[in-house]
């Protein structure tokens, strides 16, 4: 039986992001805390009940890497959906409070996302409902005590996305050149998203932020700036498909609003809008896993080229991936994950 709002009691704020917010919960029947997600949806009720039955897949998604679900169902203007609750949080939270996370949990990180995106594509064809992107990204693949790594809000509900009453929702800087240009959803594109992700989380900055022979000076500076870039900022749908011949003027989208949050690159106190950022995905060489004062073992440099391949069809397939040293070899236990993830986690409340 699904959970219903009337179980819940709310504990505390999780945090929000360009769809929604993120609730811990409590569940009076069950006697256990989960996590409820309220999405702000705009549309009439025909629309809402077809996006409620849409998510009813999610039921029939049980990995050991898909955060697990528990229900939804409408919230006045929301639509509500319980989740399993992550008590280490997104990567996103735990590298900011951090710092970079150990390479040796990146590749355990990476090997947890194509498990998880795996099982996607084989056992419910995600992407051949014609459905859209997993949305790999810091933010959504999230940790537990117990030293597992899911994946969470992947695109199962289209009617979902198109009704999302923020229209801040959709172009986002993990996503591929390919899909920029407006190419349609591939399982490469996730495999692009996850490279993106891997550089961020095992150097603790957005990749695309500022060159990679820049001095150590400026290296200490990029790394205060992070807090500043946001690297979940969207585009407003009307600019979702810039012109990537023309050069967008800034100041368009958030860009100048936005300005300190803005992205530096190339130094001197350069700052990018979002629409250059993208223009710059397109049209600039894919960024490596390079340490300037870490060092990464090779294999984990060629696992992150092999997702960073600009050209979709030479891009490496999540089986592929799978096959390669860096997974293979791994020898972290889960164990070790769970000292690991015990030692960034939030302090228990009670
Ligand atoms: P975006 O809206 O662009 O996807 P986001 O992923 O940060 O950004 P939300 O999906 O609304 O936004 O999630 C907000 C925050 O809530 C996340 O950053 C994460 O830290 C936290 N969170 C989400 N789901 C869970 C969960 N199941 N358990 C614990 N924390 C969670
Ligand atoms: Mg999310």
């Amino acid at each position: 039986e699904l959970v219903k709002n009337e179980d819940l009691d709310i504990l505390e704020d999780l945090g929000a992001g360009n769809g929604g917010t993120v609730t811990k919960v409590w569940n009076r029947k069950r006697n256990c805390v989960m996590a409820r997600k309220l999405i702000l949806v705009d549309a009439k009720p025909s629309v809402r009940k077809q996006i409620l039955r849409e998510l009813q897949i999610m039921n029939d998604c049980a990995s050991p890497y898909i955060v697990g679900y528990y229900g939804c169902f409408p919230v006045d203007v929301h639509v509500g959906v319980v989740m399993e609750y992550m008590d280490a949080g997104s990567l996103d939270h735990i590298y900011r409070k951090n710092g970079a996370v150990p390479i040796t949990v990146v590749g355990k990180v990476a090997e947890a996302v194509l498990r998880g995106l795996m099982y996607l594509y084989d056992v419910h064809r995600i992407i051949h409902r014609g459905l859209t992107a997993a949305d790999i990204k810091p933010s959504n693949i999230l940790v537990n005590t117990a030293g597992e790594i899911k994946i969470c809000d992947f695109g199962v509900s289209g009617e979902l996305i198109n009704s999302i009453a923020n229209t801040f929702v959709g172009t986002s800087t993990y996503m591929s050149p390919e899909r920029i240009q407006g190419a349609p959803y591939t399982i490469k594109s996730d495999v692009w998203s996850l490279g993106i992700s891997l550089i961020e989380l095992a150097t603790a900055r957005f990749p695309f932020m500022d060159p990679p022979d820049s001095s150590s000076e400026a290296d200490e500076e990029a790394d205060e700036d992070r807090t500043e870039h946001d690297p979940n900022a969207t585009l407003p749908l009307s600019t979702q498909r810039p012109k990537l011949d023309k050069k967008p003027s800034r100041g368009e989208a958030k860009g100048e609003r936005r300005r300190s949050r803005g992205v530096s690159l190339g130094g001197g106190g350069h700052t990018m809008s979002i629409l250059d950022l993208l223009q710059h995905i397109v049209n600039e060489p894919a960024p490596r896993l390079t340490g300037r004062r870490r060092s990464f073992p090779k294999e984990a440099e060629l696992f992150v080229e092999g997702c960073l391949d600009k050209d979709p069809g030479s891009r490496k397939s999540p089986q592929e991936l799978l096959a390669s040293d860096w997974i293979t070899k791994s020898t972290v236990t889960v164990d070790e994950l769970k000292k690991w993830a015990t030692s960034i986690a939030p302090a228990k409340a009670t």
